[in-house]
């Protein structure tokens, strides 16, 4: 007799930067053949757009009155995720400091994230049609995006080990300014009044301070692998 094939799995991976959400995400979603979806690159996708056509980012309304202009494209391939604007592949140009230090005020705007949300929840949707299942990784997907995934994980980490990987990651950056400048967006992601970063009361916390990569994504392996069988 042949098994059957395990149903869709939607995976909701949230915290805050440095907490190795975005490896994790992706080796777990790899490794059970899901598929996986960076929400962080689409915000920065549409802070891109809009820095390079001179939108008054210090202007909520500015920016609330162009957030549906771009068209915005995530391949969701876990070992070769693409994000593309208007056609142009902008992989790069969105991990720019500008974009970064830019990005928290343009996700802010409710308009900006009623449009990303919209476009998250059809491509968690089309995974799920699909049998496929999605790991999708960013800061509010356990609380409001999918409030009804499967699994939700919170990673955690403290302030210290976040700012060193993530200097780690920009290679040569001052670890101090580094975690200034993570602090500063954190407060910023967390403080909003539209849907900001939090930890769903369903989701299960992982402090990832003391742990290395793997046994990271070992454990969020192991978690989504409970919820298939106890399902
Ligand atoms: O994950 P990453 O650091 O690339 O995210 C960039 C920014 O996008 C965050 O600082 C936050 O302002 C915004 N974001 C968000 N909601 C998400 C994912 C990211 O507001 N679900």
């Amino acid at each position: 007799m042949e098994t059957a094939a395990p149903a869709a799995v939607i995976v909701a991976i949230d915290g805050p930067s440095g907490t190795g959400k975005s490896s994790t995400s992706k080796a777990v979603a790899a490794q059970l053949g899901l598929s996986y979806l960076d929400t962080g690159a689409q915000y920065r996708a549409i802070t891109w757009w809009m820095v390079n056509n001179g939108i008054d980012l210090t202007d909520p309304s500015a920016v609330a009155a162009v957030a549906g202009k771009a068209e915005i494209i995530s391949g969701t391939d876990p070992s070769a995720p693409t994000i593309t604007v208007d056609g142009t592949d902008v992989a790069g140009p969105i991990r720019t400091s500008e974009v970064t230090s830019k990005v928290s005020a343009v996700s802010a705007v409710p308009e900006v994230r009623a449009r990303i949300t919209e476009l998250q929840r059809s491509i968690a949707a089309s995974a799920a049609v699909d049998g496929v299942g999605i790991v999708v990784e960013g800061r509010d997907i356990g609380t409001t995006v999918l409030p009804d995934a499967d699994l939700k994980v919170f990673l955690t980490a403290s302030p210290e080990a976040r700012a060193a990987r993530r200097s780690g990651e920009l290679k040569g950056a001052d670890v101090k300014a580094t975690q200034e400048a993570l602090i500063k967006r954190d407060a910023a992601d967390s403080s909003r009044k539209t849907s900001p970063l939090a930890k769903a009361g369903d989701a299960v916390e992982v402090d990832t301070t003391d742990l290395t990569l793997q046994q990271v994504i070992e454990c969020v392996v192991t978690l989504v692998e409970e919820k298939r069988t106890s399902e």
